[in-house]
């Protein structure tokens, strides 16, 4: 859909013209994955879809909600913002505008305004729709609210605290800072190396000549529910007290595999050694993969990914029978440089790094080996990397 396509939408919506639209990307993680509440490192980029916003001040202080990707609206009175029940999905962008004024004082809503938003990242995917929402969101009315960051760096990373504040108290998702962050400090052809505890990061570009990042949706329904999510933090959270008795730690990133040779030994319970073997080889390999990549060498990118899933699979088991079935066939294409899950895990998507010669034999070998082991079809985007919110008009 485009932008003038949008507009159009709002006018036969509400009437009139919007005054002004914004956009926010969706993100895929290239390496670097369960390993952000364990003090590691992340390696996200922006992808070209995201969420699209469009909106004009009403005169009826009430804030009127429409999406194109959904059959519900709504209408808040502005002195009523509030969680809504029933996961009703105006709560992102809601949350937002209540965040924005706790955590500025001085910002204000001065009226109304009528919303419309359109989305194009695949629903529930793990390429977070949610964050590019917030995020938008977050753009859009800290202008209208009046709130004022000169710097544009650190204005972007308030953006995904707001939007993070927003998953936690208006969704409920205690996630972490990546997604949102990766939304709003995206940058074309970069990825971000970030770290999740300080929120330092670094943008390193992305030159892939010849060979291009394709994600493969599992469309299962499975994902990581807040259970097994809440399980692996405990076992993390575990190995780190029990290592901290021959070693004082307050993460499990702080150890090399070095001093993982040594500590080892510490840890008595066997799921809890398993995932910290994860969390410790992962940030290594995370550190590797960045490295890697500012040298040109893409292949031995391609394999760190790889054994980052051979990680998540073993070790951490948050892959399941539909991730591994996608990565698996994809390590069996020529031409394909590596290929792991992306995201929490059990469902949602893989990325991996294909040749240009080899996509069209890599989705029809992957589509039917998928289909074959899981009953299920798969889809696949050749991502391009894009940049952060903005405000397009
Ligand atoms: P994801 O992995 O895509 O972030 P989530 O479950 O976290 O999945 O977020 C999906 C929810 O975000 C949807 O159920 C809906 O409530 C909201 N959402 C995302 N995009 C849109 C949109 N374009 N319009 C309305 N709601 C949206
Ligand atoms: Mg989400």
């Amino acid at each position: 859909m485009t932008t003038q396509e949008m507009k159009k939408a709002f006018e036969e919506a509400y009437g009139r013209k919007a005054e002004k639209i914004y956009f926010a990307p969706g993100r895929v993680n290239l390496i670097g994955e369960h390993v952000d509440y364990q003090g590691g490192s992340v390696f996200p980029c922006a992808l070209s879809f995201g969420a699209w916003l469009l909106i004009a001040p009403n005169a009826e202080r009430v804030l009127r909600f429409k999406s194109l990707n959904m059959p519900q609206s709504y209408e808040i009175p502005i002195d009523a913002i509030a969680p809504q029940p029933d996961r009703a999905w105006c709560n992102y962008s809601l949350g937002c505008m209540d965040i924005i004024a706790r955590r500025h004082p001085e910002a204000k809503l001065q009226n109304g305004y009528d919303l419309l938003y359109y989305g194009n990242v695949p629903a529930g995917a793990g390429l977070s729709s949610s964050a590019a929402m917030e995020v938008v969101t977050a753009r859009a009315f800290t202008e209208e609210m009046g709130v004022v960051i000169a710097d544009d760096k650190k204005y972007r990373t308030e953006l995904a605290l707001i939007g993070q504040e927003c998953e936690h108290v208006y969704a409920g998702v205690m996630c972490g800072i990546m997604d949102q962050f990766a939304s709003a400090q995206g940058k074309k052809d970069h990825a971000i190396y970030l770290n999740c505890d300080t929120l330092e990061f670094e943008h390193v570009p992305v030159k892939l000549d010849g060979i291009k990042v394709v994600i493969t949706n599992t469309h299962s329904p499975h994902h990581l529910d807040s259970g097994a999510y809440n399980d692996r933090v405990s076992q993390c959270k575990l190995a780190v007290e029990q290592i901290s008795k021959v070693k004082p730690i307050k993460f499990l990133a702080e150890l090399t595999e070095e001093d993982w040779r040594e500590v080892e030994s510490a840890i008595t319970d066997p799921i809890a050694h398993k995932r910290a073997r994860h969390v410790v080889g992962e940030v290594a390999r995370t550190a590797a993969a960045v490295e890697a990549l500012k040298r040109g060498e893409i292949a031995y990118f391609g394999e760190l990914m790889t054994a980052s899933h051979v990680s998540l699979r073993d070790d951490f088991e948050v892959t399941g029978p539909e991730l591994d079935a996608l990565a698996e066939a994809a390590w069996q294409v020529e031409g394909v440089l590596g290929s792991r899950m992306t995201g929490g895990g059990f469902g949602g998507c893989t990325v991996s790094l294909v040749r240009d010669e080899a996509i069209e034999t890599f989705k029809s070998f992957v589509g039917a080996e998928y289909e074959k082991k899981t009953g299920l079809k798969a889809d696949f985007y050749v991502a391009e990397i894009g940049d952060g919110v903005m405000r397009l008009e």
